[in-house]
């Protein structure tokens, strides 16, 4: 059986107006309360152990839940004495915890699908996970950096130095646990937050944090504005479709030529600059819904003209860039290998014949199983044939757009299914084709 802790102690001032005498967990969204559809959420991916963790309105949620019966879950309800903070709230539980137990926050609003969430975070065997996610307004938030293999290497706390290139990705606030991960840090003093004090402290001693990437919904609904939000958007079947059980809408971008302009090969961030258009393209397909997924050879480091970490770093200036215009990626993938010898200073382990290599599919398989993409609602974009025979042999459909080679490279035989003269045309094309509303 497994267990999921669901804080919801918060009081919920700023939501004063919405709320009247109600606790914050019992917000109404559609025709049931927020707390309603953190058991509904709890009850589908079989977390049948449930800890309530109360402090404001206690008796009104203890009345909610015997109210509405919840025959397939165990309910709990423990309540704070005073205010511990987060983590300080789930330790003072410790003695009701599970080896393993998910964290939710009662004043979220989250529609994911847990199952994926939980099997990264045991196949990967992390003491703690942490969900993570693009946000629209990067700079002034807090910040998680996070490596290629996906494990946290860094928190950054706003204000940010104004040259800072950073990965676009803020802390959920959606968690799992490993109780024996926490043991040594029982002790320490309360109010103890989990993203503000405890994960960079478990960071500094070592422990193993796994940041899961996920373009799934989960939002605050602190203030009437956002909540206002989550309410539409929960009527237009927004939430619900975001959820990785869902097959999801697609564009697989190509990186040089299409997003920033071509140079012959970019080793360093400065040589990265966005084309016209490109952050109000990319922001249309994230008002969508529409997966946004960066597809590039990247042969230079093969070539040893720069390393992985210089790409790294150059795929952080494309993100920070896009976040400054609150546009993001989902993802992005790319093949570091060429197949020619004969470049001195080359990386020999590099110099292969892989299966990522445009026009090789490689990259899109992979995107695709990650993200669960949909194949019939999806679309390949780029400014070369290269890109244009990737989607050909990964089976989508092809979008050419006339810049960087404009399609005139001639290395593949093909032609695109349609071709358009910037981005953001590609971005209406692709938008009207999925029926998407906002
Ligand atoms: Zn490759």
């Amino acid at each position: 059986m497994k267990q999921a802790v669901i804080l919801a102690g918060g009081k919920g001032t700023r939501l004063k107006e919405r709320l009247g005498e109600l606790p914050k967990p019992l917000i109404r969204i559609g025709s049931r309360p927020l707390l309603g559809h953190h058991l509904a959420l709890c009850e589908k991916y079989g977390f049948s152990d449930v800890l309530l963790l109360l402090g404001h309105g206690a008796e009104k949620i203890r009345q909610y839940i015997n109210e509405e019966q919840k025959p397939g879950l165990q309910l709990r309800c423990i309540v704070e004495p005073r205010s511990l903070g987060t983590a300080g709230a789930v330790f003072a539980a410790r003695h009701l915890l599970a080896e393993r137990f998910l964290v939710l926050y009662g004043d979220l609003m989250i529609r994911m699908d847990l199952d994926r969430l939980w099997r990264a975070h045991e196949s990967m065997r992390a003491d703690a996970t942490l969900v993570v996610h693009p946000n629209d307004h990067p700079v002034d938030s807090d910040l998680v950096e996070v490596d290629k293999e996906g494990w946290v290497r860094a928190f950054h706390t706003k204000p940010h130095p104004p040259d800072l290139f950073y990965q676009n990705l803020v802390n959920a606030a959606v968690y799992v646990v490993d109780r024996n991960a926490l043991e040594p840090f029982a002790a320490l003093p309360t109010p103890l937050d989990f993203g503000k004090d405890l994960f960079p402290l478990m960071l500094d001693k070592g422990r193993r944090l796994l940041g899961y990437r996920t373009p799934e919904y989960i939002k605050d609904i602190g203030t009437p504005d956002r909540y206002d939000r989550v309410c539409a958007e929960f009527e237009k079947g927004v939430i619900e479709r975001s959820a990785l059980d869902h097959p999801q809408p697609a564009v697989f971008l190509d990186r040089d030529g299409t997003l920033n302009e071509e140079v012959d090969g970019v080793t360093r961030p400065d040589q990265l600059r966005l084309l016209p258009g490109v952050a109000e393209a990319i922001r249309m397909l994230n008002h969508h819904g529409i997966r946004v997924i960066v597809v590039t050879n990247q042969p230079v480091v093969a070539k040893g003209f720069c390393t992985e970490a210089d790409i790294e770093m150059i795929h952080r200036k494309l993100e920070t860039l896009l976040g400054r215009e609150h546009a993001f990626v989902d993802r992005i993938y790319y093949c570091p290998h060429h197949p020619d010898r004969g470049f001195p200073g080359e990386r020999q382990d590099l110099k292969v014949e892989c299966e990522c290599r445009k026009p090789k599919p490689g990259l899109i398989r992979r995107a695709m199983q990650e993200l669960n993409i949909d194949p019939n609602m999806s679309w390949v974009i780029g400014d070369s044939t290269v890109d244009i025979a990737t989607a050909r042999n990964s089976g989508l459909p092809s979008i050419l757009v006339r810049t960087g080679h404009k399609g005139l490279d001639g290395r593949q035989p093909v032609e695109a299914d349609v071709a358009f003269d910037s981005l953001v045309e590609a971005a209406c094309y692709v938008v009207k084709k999925t029926g998407r509303q906002p």
